[in-house]
């Protein structure tokens, strides 16, 4: 990562050095494009692809059907800066409570199957992984806080073969989640059902989560995951094929790479006093030392949960005008000594 952000210093550095003639500043930057270029595909042959599996697709490498790897990189946010078996990649998630961004312009019905694949992965209890819609960005010191860190989009910018339904990206050595998921709406390899798009996107996010194929030689076995399992979802060249989601053994790799390791708040309470007062309530976590509280709000253009405060003890107040208290929403995640988050509970209404 450091010789990227070299190279991006190189490229920013000779496009103010050359800018008096447009050709010398084009010819520059495509050699060292090309170089960051090669330096990708270098890093996909030392995660074990063989050269001739890596396809090259203009803006990115397309590896094994669906994993792609882009050529630049991960766009940069504001929060980088933060902190036939199962298988999985080099690098893990660090954050397990992940903001997944849905495109607005996708068709309801692969926002339909995006938004049930975030509650398959969320319903699997022994694993603290949490993916929460959002589409926030809050302006912050010249950057945004509460960026998505995986965006749902269809291929326009970067199109994907007509016989790949959806292409993933691994995460990177930040910690960060593969940043984007890519649906081909033009996929022609068969008729897609609901539940295939249900099963793929399930698949897709196992990709943003570090997870390969399972019948496939690249990535590292999880140890206590089965030598093979055909109900993987995590099987590759399934797209048309997949019946169903995360498998015995699919749990067993997730739950033994993100363990559960808070539990989430219980009986959350959430009270108006028919003026301008809410107050929300739960019972206190054994271990937790903080809570985050979640707002969803909607505004123009904007939609989703964000993070908006931290409490110390197990209750929070807020004045609330009662003509904005119709289709507010709030949940709360319990946090330990080591700042490991669990998964997030929506408040009981009580009005
Ligand atoms: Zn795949």
């Amino acid at each position: 990562m450091k010789k990227i952000k070299y190279l991006l210093g190189v490229i920013a550095f000779l496009t103010i050095y050359s800018c008096s003639t447009d050709s010398v500043q084009i010819n520059d930057e495509n050699v060292l494009i090309e170089d960051q270029t090669e330096l990708v595909f270098k890093e996909i042959k030392d995660l074990g692809f063989s050269e001739k599996d890596i396809v090259d697709m203009g803006s990115y490498f397309l590896v094994g059907n669906d994993i792609t790897f882009s050529k630049t990189g991960r766009p940069q946010l504001a929060n980088d800066d933060m902190t036939p078996k199962q298988r999985r990649t080099t690098y893990l998630v660090s954050d397990k409570t992940i903001g997944v961004r849905i495109d607005p312009s996708l068709p309801s019905n692969w926002k339909t199957a995006t938004r049930n694949a975030m509650a398959h992965w969320n319903a699997n209890s022994g694993s603290s992984i949490f993916l929460y819609e959002t589409d926030y960005y809050w302006p912050y010191q010249g950057g945004f806080l509460f960026n998505p860190e995986i965006e749902v989009m269809n291929d326009n910018a970067a199109p994907l073969p007509n016989n790949t339904i959806a292409a993933a990206e691994f995460p990177t050595s930040n910690g960060m989640p593969g940043y984007r998921i890519r649906i081909n709406l033009s996929f022609s390899g068969c008729s897609v059902s609901n539940n295939l798009r249900f099963y793929n996107m399930i698949h897709e996010f196992g990709h943003c989560l570090t997870f390969a194929h399972t019948n496939s030689s690249f990535g590292s076995h999880i140890s206590g995951t089965p030598t093979s399992d055909s109900n993987s979802v995590m099987n590759g060249g399934t797209a048309c094929t997949l019946s169903s989601g995360l498998s015995t053994g699919d749990r067993t790799a997730v739950n033994t790479l993100y363990p559960l390791q808070i539990n989430a708040p219980t009986n959350v309470q959430a009270y108006h006093d028919g003026d301008e007062e809410l107050t929300m309530t739960w019972n206190a976590v054994p271990g937790a030392t903080s809570y985050k509280i979640y707002n969803n709000i909607k505004e123009t253009g904007k939609t989703g949960w964000y993070h908006y405060r931290t409490s110390s003890s197990t209750s929070y107040s807020r004045e609330l005008k009662l003509s904005y208290r119709n289709g507010y929403r709030m949940m709360v995640t319990a946090v330990d000594a080591n700042g490991n988050e669990s998964k997030m509970v929506e408040a009981n209404y009580n009005w």
